[in-house]
């Protein structure tokens, strides 16, 4: 993977131990280790920003891709509202909460959406900046995309801030990324396991005591 686009955390040496930051008492057992602490995804959101409004050529719907984009989503419209493009001008932003489902059988690959093709349609002719937290195998982003370019719209960026460092990906690569990870299942900042962990702020590893304890 271009290492330019990102900041590579899939060594070994990128793990904090938990006795170096403050995480929830009830999380304690639940994590392996801190991946990404929260003062360092900020400052990243920060420079994505920055890079989003240089390249934007006019006003943007920014989809948001519930629900585990929904912190990311929230901090960077933040950024990308106090930031002004080369010629000293904002960006107009609208903004859209999109639930995606991705579905495989027999014949075919593909997501549904929580919004209606009717909604969609509002999308024609329109610069799209698509906002998730983690691209892993990308086969969600990659239908989702097919999907949204049936509604004719002028431009479709993507931000991820995790992509997944495995051998199921399928290649894709988003506009703009934060960090690529390890193989492994990260928690924190919104990225739940089971609807639990969405209340820690760094982005952890989960433990096997973790996986076991929020099980369904
Ligand atoms: P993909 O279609 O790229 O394989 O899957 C993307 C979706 O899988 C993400 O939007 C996310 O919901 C989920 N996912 C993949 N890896 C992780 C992970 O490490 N942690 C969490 N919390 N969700 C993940």
């Amino acid at each position: 993977m271009d290492s330019s686009k990102w900041i590579d955390v899939t060594t070994e040496k990128n793990h904090y131990s938990l006795d170096h930051f403050v995480i929830p008492t009830h999380y304690e057992e639940d994590v392996s280790s801190i991946l990404i602490p929260h003062g360092v995804i900020m400052d990243r959101v920060d420079k994505l920003a920055r890079l989003i409004v240089e390249e934007a050529t006019g006003p943007l719907v920014v989809c948001c891709i519930l629900k585990g984009g929904h912190q990311y989503f929230a901090d960077l419209v933040n950024a990308v509202k106090k930031l002004t493009n080369k010629d000293g001008k904002t960006i107009p932003l609208s903004l859209e909460f999109i639930r995606v489902k991705s579905y495989k059988n027999d014949k075919s690959e593909g997501v549904t959406m929580s919004i209606t093709d009717e909604e969609c349609n509002e999308f024609k002719g329109k610069n799209l900046l698509i906002v998730e937290d983690i691209i892993d195998t990308g086969a969600t982003m990659v239908q989702l995309l097919k999907k949204l370019e049936t509604f004719s719209p002028k431009s479709v960026k993507v931000t991820s801030l995790l992509i997944k460092k495995t051998p199921k990906s399928n290649g894709y690569i988003p506009d703009y990324v934060g960090f690529s990870i390890p193989d492994e299942f990260v928690v924190g900042y919104a990225l739940d396991y089971n609807e639990y962990f969405r209340d820690l702020d760094h982005i952890c590893v989960i433990s096997e005591h973790g996986k076991k304890a929020y099980a369904v």
